[in-house]
């Protein structure tokens, strides 16, 4: 049985049995739920733990062995992204009555943990398609839009989430793509820069201004086809990491849509971008912490085995308190990810967590990465092992949904609410 199947299968017993017996499938978890004490952020229900093996199992039996070939080709091998949809990997969280899987956001994070420790290209992938393009469908599309996309997302093809722009990045809001009413329709001009998945992409949630004398309150999100006339993927970029993850300008000219290709409210696509990216950062957290890990899990085994001066290099006091030292660090930016995460299921305000988590898990990784170059000694520096990979791929978590820098601002913000 394919895991898509049996996560569906998982998620539809699930909903069968009712909410009783699913607690009690849950039993880790649970057991601290029927002794009355939170349960710790490391325990996981059973369909987390189900995800997070059958992901790791997938990542390396089928997506390990085309890695290196992947980055060097600058492209996804196309049996990779089949097995995703194959396996219910793009459509985590949407509902299995729109052909998803049907899981939690904890375990979507799990999701993209696991893939990050053997190609963090595929988990941006994954991550940006469920966080974001699904998640804003999933909770703002209307009835016609669920019904026609999410089906497609989650088993044909990806889809972009398209907000930047070559004069807006951090000021995300003074973007120029205008929507201007025509009729019934709107015509999309402008052009998009730095879009994830738009080399694949079947549909683009674009953020364009339907009224630029409001401002940004004018910045709607409208779905649009990838044959629709006038609208072009352009250039890939040329990237320092996750090479395999296609980085797409896009160009409009008078791209016709109707209202209807309005998702969620006229005039509320501001509230949607930065709504969605403050969930979507938790994801880049969980690309972070993957990553650090896999890159981790490839080094410690070499200091074990590797001998100088007559002793293994673990041995050497000063590499054991290294790696003490960043593996700690490592495991406080996973708790901080996962408590984010179960806010973000818990309905409870996450946004000061989410920035905190995805700020701390993007700096530590890039630490931990360059600590392992560092202790493989010259062979980390070749092509030969995976660390020089982890350390190109891991550089990109400070900086898209939102730089390092604007996660402090928000966490700022944050703090001085709390004290005014
Ligand atoms: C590989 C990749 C994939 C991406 N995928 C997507 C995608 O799918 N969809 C999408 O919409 N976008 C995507 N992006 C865009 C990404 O979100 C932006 O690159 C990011 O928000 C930064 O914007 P910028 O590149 O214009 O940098 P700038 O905003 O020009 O920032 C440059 C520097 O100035 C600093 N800075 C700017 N303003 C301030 C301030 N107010 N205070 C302090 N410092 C500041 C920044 O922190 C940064 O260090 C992607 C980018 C990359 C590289």
């Amino acid at each position: 049985m394919s895991l898509g199947r049996s996560f569906r299968l998982f998620s539809k017993v699930c909903k069968d049995v009712g909410r009783v017996e699913v607690r009690a499938l849950s039993c880790s978890r649970a057991h601290y739920c029927e002794a009355g004490l939170p349960p710790p952020l490391t325990q996981f229900t059973d369909e987390e733990v189900m995800m997070k093996e059958s992901v790791a199992k997938l990542a390396n039996e089928v997506i390990a062995p085309l890695v290196r070939k992947m980055d060097d080709e600058h492209k996804f091998d196309p049996k990779v992204v089949e097995a995703l949809f194959e396996n219910g990997l793009m459509g985590l969280e949407v509902p299995t009555e729109y052909e998803g899987t049907g899981t939690g956001f904890l375990a979507s994070m799990l999701v993209v943990e696991e893939l990050a420790k053997v190609d963090p290209s595929v988990s941006a992938l994954v991550d940006i398609h469920n966080t974001l393009v699904n998640a804003l469908l999933i909770k703002v599309g209307s009835e016609e839009q669920k019904k026609k996309y999410l089906p497609l997302l989650s088993r044909k093809y990806p889809g972009s989430f398209c907000l930047s722009e070559p004069s807006s990045g951090s000021d995300a809001f003074a973007l120029k793509t205008v929507a201007k009413k025509d009729g019934s329709d709107y015509l999309i001009t402008g052009s998009k820069m730095w879009i994830s998945n738009s080399d694949l992409a079947g549909v683009f949630l674009v953020f364009a201004n339907a009224n630029p004398a409001a401002g940004y309150k004018g910045i709607t999100c409208f779905a649009v086809e990838r044959d629709a006339p006038g609208f072009e993927v352009g250039k890939k970029e040329t990237k320092l990491g996750i090479r395999a993850s296609g980085t797409c300008t896009l160009h409009f000219d008078n791209v016709r849509v109707p209202e209807s290709a309005i998702v969620g409210e006229y005039g509320h696509g501001y509230k949607y971008a930065a709504g969605f990216l403050n969930e979507g950062r938790i994801g880049i957290g969980a690309q972070m912490i993957g990553t650090a890990q896999g890159a981790l899990n490839n080094t410690i085994p070499y200091t074990l085995e590797r001998k100088q001066f007559g002793q293994d290099i673990f041995s050497f006091q000063s590499m054991q308190h290294q790696i003490a030292a960043v593996v700690t660090q490592l495991e406080a930016a996973r708790l901080m990810v996962y408590n984010a995460a179960r806010l973000r299921e818990a309905g409870q305000p996450f946004l000061k967590e989410a920035a905190m988590a995805k700020y701390y898990a993007s700096e530590v990784a890039q630490l931990v990465t360059v600590k392992c170059i560092d202790w493989m000694g010259g062979v980390g520096f070749t092509q030969d092992y995976p660390q020089e990979k982890f350390y190109r791929d891991v550089k990109i978590g400070a900086i898209y949904e939102g730089t390092t820098n604007m996660q402090l601002s928000t966490i700022a913000k944050a703090i001085r609410k709390e004290y005014s």
